[in-house]
């Protein structure tokens, strides 16, 4: 079978390229993600660049996962990084240039007027019945944590936005908790970018 040369794009920087530059990631038919080194396998595949920062911020936005539908085992992951040269530095990027995304989808949500700040405002939503996207600084309150719980809401953890620099990006002091109709774009956006707590962090 030859293998297309239609360019493909990258699942991180979405930049075209020819398939033989690029790392592919198939799914099998048995729903198993492996890399395809030698450019043979067949499956749904996806692409990434062999460059450090692409492959960090897609480990780290979980873009593989979301492309192929299926979970990246570790060996996946750790050969990837092997193959891009992943080093420290690389990670760091993709960490920020993640953490600049969050905060600007946050800002363009308060603009719109549709984020509620602080947490009377978000548990008397949640209470009068709102379905929301609740997002926390990394330095929440275990109490906060738990009144949200028993609530039945699993907040997502800015885990590089302190209370103080929410309170900047919102025009206030500081700010541990803001909340958006789970519905509105901007939510659903944020959902791609914060992974639930639980699935498995990539360091
Ligand atoms: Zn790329």
């Amino acid at each position: 079978m030859r293998r297309s040369r239609n360019p493909r794009s990258c699942v991180a920087c979405k930049r075209e390229r020819p398939p033989r530059e690029m790392l592919r990631v198939v799914r099998t038919p048995e729903g198993e993600a492996t890399l395809d080194e030698a450019g043979r396998l067949s499956g749904r595949g996806a692409y990434v660049c062999p460059e450090p920062q692409c492959v960090a911020l897609c480990l780290k936005k979980r873009l593989l996962e979301k492309s192929l539908k299926c979970e990246i085992p570790e060996a996946v992951r750790t050969r990837l990084k092997e193959l891009a040269h992943v080093d420290e530095e690389s990670v760091a990027l993709a960490e920020n240039a993640l953490n600049d995304e969050v905060c600007s989808t946050l800002s363009l949500a308060h603009r719109a007027g549709e984020l509620l700040i602080g947490q009377d405002r978000v548990l008397d939503a949640i209470t009068a019945g709102q379905t929301l996207l609740v997002v926390l600084s990394c330095d929440y309150s275990e109490t906060l944590m738990r009144s949200l719980v028993l609530k039945g809401t699993a907040p997502r953890i800015m885990t590089e936005v302190s209370r103080l620099e929410l309170g900047r990006l919102l025009g206030l002091r500081q700010a541990q908790i803001a909340a958006l109709p789970a519905k509105s774009g901007f939510a659903k956006k944020l959902e791609e970018l914060l992974p639930e707590e639980g699935g498995n962090a990539v360091e």
